[in-house]
């Protein structure tokens, strides 16, 4: 697996560098919506520390960011009036990886509205 790249567009969202918009945010974490969403409400949850994938990502990490999920997974679950969400992770091109920092996809979904793509 290939180092981690701290000028990946994540990190300088992380640095104040490139706005976002941000919807929760604790010490570990960092919550924001996803600028080309699949679907209405699509956030997206980072840790803050560096981790490239899942798999170089510390367990203390790990466990913050999944603690976020579930918080950001209820507020947009309310927000949105959704009935369902759909949560997804990439790992590596291959894996359809396109932002090489850690990141969970959420998307509220209502029964038969499709995602965009
Ligand atoms: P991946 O395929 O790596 O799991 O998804 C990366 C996601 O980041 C995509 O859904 C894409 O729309 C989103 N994204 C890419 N660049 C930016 C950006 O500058 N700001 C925000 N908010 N989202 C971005």
């Amino acid at each position: 697996m290939p180092a981690y790249d701290p000028d990946n567009i994540f990190a300088k969202i992380l640095r104040g560098e490139i706005p976002a918009h941000t919807v929760y945010e604790d010490d570990h974490t960092l919550a924001f919506m996803d600028v080309m969403p699949q679907g209405e409400g699509h956030t997206l949850v980072i840790p803050k520390a560096p981790a490239r994938g899942l798999l170089d990502a510390e367990p203390e990490s790990l466990a913050a960011l999944i603690r976020s999920v579930q918080v950001v997974g209820r507020a947009v679950t309310a927000a949105f009036d959704a009935e369902g969400l759909t949560i997804f992770q990439y790992n590596e091109p291959a894996g359809g990886q396109t932002v090489f920092h850690l990141h969970v996809h959420i998307i509220p979904r209502r029964e038969g509205v499709p995602l965009k793509r």
